[in-house]
């Protein structure tokens, strides 16, 4: 989608240092990162928010799930744990208004959230 920062980014129009990258989605570091580990996982394809995931994309889903899995162990968060956030609209605090799920890690993280 024109003007998506995230858009720009899974077509590497923006480059970033992917951590993972398959055909469908892509890893990177958050550029304002709130914890020792914080990646960002995003669908290549653009999907405004969880609210607009549709039936056709619970695979995608899925596999976003099983790179949260991989990405957790590969930076070392597995064993001591992580929060895995999805901003939803504006109460939510979502900013870019393309899919992604943080995941923090390397802290413990307070509950409730800001
Ligand atoms: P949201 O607030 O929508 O849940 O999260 C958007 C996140 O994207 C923010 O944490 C912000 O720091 C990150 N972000 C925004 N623009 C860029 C960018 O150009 N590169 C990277 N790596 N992260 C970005
Ligand atoms: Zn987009």
């Amino acid at each position: 989608m024109q003007d998506c920062i995230f858009c720009k980014i899974a077509a590497q129009e923006i480059p970033v240092q992917p951590i993972y990258e398959d055909h469908e989605i892509i890893a990177f570091r958050d550029i304002n990162a709130q914890a020792p580990v914080h990646v960002l996982i995003i669908p290549k394809k653009h999907i405004a928010n969880l609210l607009e995931v549709s039936q056709e994309d619970s695979l995608l889903i899925a596999r976003m799930h099983n790179v949260v899995q991989r990405l957790a162990v590969e930076l070392g968060v597995s064993e001591e744990g992580f929060r895995l956030v999805i901003n939803t609209k504006d109460n939510g605090g979502q900013t870019v208004h393309h899919l992604h799920f943080h995941l923090l890690g390397g802290r413990f993280m307070t509950w409730p959230p800001g």
